[in-house]
């Protein structure tokens, strides 16, 4: 009996994993034509300032619109993209893209930073540092506008190669910022060595700060630690006024959250900005 129950636990086991993969070969089928379809888009999520209850950035953040499927996100191909070393050339039609659009709003006066994600197979990549160089370049960005995120995971692969190239964004005058920031391991030493401008506040910590008093001791401390470091702070995943409120007392610089919006596509970003332009301090 033992034997036919454990038979048939792997068969299921081996059903699953025979379905993840074939979803996941059909992924990365449709992934080769994605791009030359142009069946990306960037959507953008306003990011605001607590102390100016004004907003001052966007993330980036990349959808797809699938031909049968509908609207895709990241976490639905991202890790495939990787996986397959697509990653290489949807990371830079996102910089590009990114790019463009922060040009666009330059242009127009929309004075908000742009935060875009970048995986580790692209930070890592030789080429990353000459391609953020030429966008900068080519459309005349205000380099401290552009803010690269790297998920504290990653960026600790490779601690050598990461501070060197740490130091040429920042010689370059591109913002660096530390995605998900408490979810990996990070050393202080590392926070100390590395020039980075900017951490993120996983949104795990923020989702529980009303029942767990362990996430606001965490949340106070990464707030002070980031304050000593003279590092700028976003708290991600905001979704209720008590967590907002929390985080202004403390003077957390910025949040970001369903509280504000979800990512938008540029049009209705650019007409929420409008809509919120100046919110007077109360
Ligand atoms: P992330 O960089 O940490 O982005 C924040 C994610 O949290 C986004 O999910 C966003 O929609 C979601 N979010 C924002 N506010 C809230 C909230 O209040 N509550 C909840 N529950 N969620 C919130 P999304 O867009 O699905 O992206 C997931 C991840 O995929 C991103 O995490 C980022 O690591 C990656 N990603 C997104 N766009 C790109 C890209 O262009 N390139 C690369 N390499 N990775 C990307
Ligand atoms: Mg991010
Ligand atoms: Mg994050
Ligand atoms: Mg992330």
């Amino acid at each position: 009996y033992a034997k036919k129950k454990q038979g048939s636990a792997i068969q299921i086991f081996n059903h699953a994993l025979l379905n993840t993969f074939k979803e996941d070969a059909l992924i990365e089928r449709d992934l080769q034509a994605a791009l030359k379809n142009r069946e990306f888009e960037l959507y953008y999520q306003p990011l605001k300032d607590l102390g100016r209850q004004a907003y001052i950035g966007a993330e980036a953040l990349i959808r797809w619109h699938h031909p049968k499927k509908g609207v895709l996100y990241p976490g639905a191909f991202i890790d495939i993209a990787e996986q397959t070393g697509m990653i290489a050339s949807i990371g830079e039609w996102v910089l590009e893209a990114a790019c463009r659009q922060l040009n666009l709003w330059q242009h127009h006066n929309i004075n908000i930073s742009m935060h875009v994600n970048v995986s580790a197979r692209q930070f890592f990549s030789t080429q990353l540092y000459d391609q953020v160089w030429q966008l900068v370049t080519r459309y005349r960005i205000r380099p401290n506008t552009l803010i690269l995120e790297i998920t504290e995971t990653e960026l600790m692969e490779d601690v050598v190669y990461a501070t060197h190239l740490c130091k040429e964004l920042a010689e370059l005058g591109v913002g660096l910022a530390i995605d998900d920031f408490g979810t990996g391991y990070s050393s202080m030493r590392y926070l100390k060595q590395f020039p980075i401008s900017k951490l993120k506040i996983d949104r795990s910590f923020i989702s529980d700060l009303n029942v767990s008093r362990e996430s606001r001791e965490i949340v106070s401390a990464i707030i002070a630690m980031a304050k000593a470091l003279n590092l700028s702070l976003t708290a991600e995943g905001v979704e209720t006024a008590e967590q907002e409120s929390f985080l202004s007392a403390l003077s957390c610089h910025q949040a970001q959250g369903f509280l504000y919006s979800p990512a938008l596509r540029e049009a209705e970003f650019s007409q929420f900005l409008r809509a919120n332009a100046e919110t007077p301090l109360h």
